[in-house]
């Protein structure tokens, strides 16, 4: 296909505004996939994706579309993450592109990330199209909406087409609008060879596959490739294009998007961002925006039974064959065994990733309360990198501690304006600016430490804005804080997977508000059992879990038989998901309190 009959675009859209659904409108409506083998979002190809509604990799289909003029033109639609924790993921699908379908739920209007998802796309020069969707609902208020995309996204809004990814409408116009408003690549056919990685994964029969696109040159099969930044050389098996299954072709050439077949075994050798070239006659210089993808957020894994080390290990090393972002380490606890200290972007990653432990591989876990990186300065001058509370050195040696800080932005209704100052304020936040997008929608940047975003604060962020608050952030630095190490004692014995690293001056409350709620959570056991909270031995706060009454059970024995078994059975369903620490069972709820803070 010639350059000017390729059209290469993302759809992009804050969370549930219907990215997916119109995608799979747009592949049913060319001819793609048959009307009858459709099923609900196709893309999303993870189970968990399509459980959740969310995108969580890159997807790039190619699609042929007749337009209104004869001609038929190659789409190359790439359905981009559609959360936080993924935001370099969507700026490398973006650089992929040379336009963009900005999707606005009609019903909700502009959102956190609509703003950060089009200002991505402003900055990578995109061609933006507004698609107003959902109008299909009553509540929908297209006019409304038009506006917050003019005054709060300086994108002009007067020729956004309006449609609804569930019944069709305005999909046509959609397409034709890509056609006429989106521009074809520029490339040179004639240079050296030069693609962008924007996605790859892990094919258990063929190796690595990489999404690219061709900027300049061709690529084809037995070609010998090299990748700049990793310094991989390899050569190439296939290159094809999904539609959405995959096909091959005998070349990828300037301007098209498709997949490549890399025959190599580990995916961290194919990264995101990264430039292909020719082995031989190749560029050096690479094209611009290549990053390193950085765990912000960690957690203990644990096995419950203990001879499930070795599958969880299994597990995690076929997780990271297709997952660069994630990484892990052995970790041992006193309380909880062998584990695993593990890396996340983000805690959507991170519930994502455990689910697929649990789900895919079986596996019975524990999660320690995930925690940040922090950067603890000793007295010698040297810097520890924690990346676990248990490995905070003693007080006496350190000089200072510092702590992630996000620059996040939150957008509400004029009306939670004081709502949210009261919880960011609570969680140690530094008011930046506010702005007005429009009449309805007021943007406010904040400085928030990474550790209290991820105290539940997302969640108490909806409800105290009844559900109208979006957020999106980035990583602003480090910054030293006042920070101390809290230990949760249990009969008298500190239980290092149950410590947390806390800002000295909230360490009281969150001490007693935790012995409170732990008291609630674990269980009454034969005898009693002291709950402390204490700071390098000092005890802040107690409570205490009461013995259990010995009747209880005696009160079955001998009585009705399917009772007692309908008892047994409702302990053995708990003990599950419990550990023994001690001669103390803890449930996982326990460590999971120490993130719910009031
Ligand atoms: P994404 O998160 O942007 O990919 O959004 P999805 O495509 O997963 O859609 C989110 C929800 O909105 C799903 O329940 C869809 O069925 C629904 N939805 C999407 N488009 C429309 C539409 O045009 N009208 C209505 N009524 N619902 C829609
Ligand atoms: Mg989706």
């Amino acid at each position: 296909t010639d350059l000017s009959h390729i059209r290469n675009f993302s759809i992009i859209a804050h969370i549930d505004h219907g990215k997916s659904t119109i995608s799979d409108r747009i592949l049913e409506m060319t001819g793609t996939v048959a009307k009858r083998d459709m099923q609900a979002q196709l893309l999303d190809s993870m189970d968990i994706e399509r459980e959740r509604g969310i995108t969580i990799k890159s997807q790039a289909v190619r699609v042929n579309y007749t337009a209104d003029d004869g001609e038929t033109y190659q789409f190359n639609l790439i359905d981009t993450p559609g959360h936080v924790d993924f935001t370099y993921e969507v700026s490398r699908s973006l650089a992929a592109c040379d336009g963009a379908v900005l999707v606005v739920d009609a019903t909700q209007g502009v959102e956190a990330q609509t703003v950060a998802n089009a200002m991505l796309a402003m900055n990578a020069n995109l061609e933006i199209i507004p698609f107003i969707n959902k109008i299909d609902l009553p509540a929908a208020e297209p006019e409304r909406v038009k506006g917050e995309i003019e005054d709060g996204l300086a994108i002009p809004a007067d020729d956004a087409v309006l449609g609804s990814g569930k019944t069709g409408d305005g999909i046509h116009e959609l397409l034709e609008a890509v056609v006429y408003n989106i521009p074809a690549p520029t490339g040179n056919t004639e240079a050296p060879l030069r693609a962008l990685i924007f996605d790859s994964y892990f094919d258990a029969y063929r190796g690595v596959v990489a999404l690219v696109r061709v900027v300049d040159g061709c690529m084809k099969k037995g070609d010998r490739i090299r990748m700049i930044a990793t310094k991989t050389e390899t050569q190439v098996e296939e290159v094809g294009a999904r539609h959405p299954q995959e096909t091959a072709l005998p070349s990828l050439s300037t301007g098209e998007v498709g997949y490549l077949v890399t025959g190599l075994k580990d995916v961290s050798q194919v990264k995101v961002g990264d430039t292909i070239t020719l082995a031989q006659g190749g560029v050096d210089e690479p094209l611009p925006g290549y990053r390193e993808a950085k765990p912000m957020v960690f957690t203990g894994l644990f096995p419950i039974e203990g001879d499930q080390y070795e599958p969880l290990k299994e597990a995690l090393e076929k997780l990271s064959l297709n997952d660069p972002a994630l990484v892990w380490e052995p970790e041992t606890s006193h309380a909880l065994g062998f584990g695993f200290r593990v890396g996340f972007l983000g805690l959507l990653h991170m519930e994502v990733i455990k689910e697929r432990l649990e789900r895919e591989f079986g596996l019975d876990l524990l999660a320690t309360a995930p925690s940040v990186e922090y950067h603890v300065y000793l007295k010698g001058g040297a810097m520890v990198s924690l990346h676990s509370p248990q490995e905070m050195p003693d007080p006496g040696s350190i000089e200072r501690v510092e702590e992630p800080y996000l620059k996040a932005k939150i957008l509400i209704p004029p009306d939670y304006v004081g709502a949210v100052m009261d919880l960011t304020v609570a969680r140690r936040g530094t008011f930046v600016t506010m702005n007005y997008l429009s009449q309805t929608t007021v943007e406010m940047l904040w400085e928030i430490p990474l550790s209290e975003l991820i105290m539940d604060f997302f969640d108490k962020l909806k409800s105290n804005t009844k559900g109208y608050a979006s957020l999106d952030y980035d990583f602003l630095g480090y910054k030293p804080s006042d920070l101390v190490k809290l230990d949760i004692l249990l009969s008298g014995k500190p239980i290092d997977a149950l410590s947390f690293i806390v800002h000295k001056d909230k360490a009281y409350d969150r001490g007693r508000v935790l012995c409170d709620k732990l008291k609630e959570i674990i269980p009454r056991q034969m005898f009693e059992v002291p709950i402390q909270a204490a700071i390098g031995g000092r005890v802040l706060a107690r409570q205490t879990v009461k013995a259990k009454r010995k009747d209880v059970l005696a009160k079955c024995y001998g009585g009705d038989i399917t009772r007692k078994r309908k008892l047994l059975e409702k302990q053995k369903a708990g003990k599950k998901r419990m550990k023994a620490i001690g001669n103390v069972e803890v449930p996982q709820e326990a460590f999971m309190a120490i993130l719910k803070v009031d």
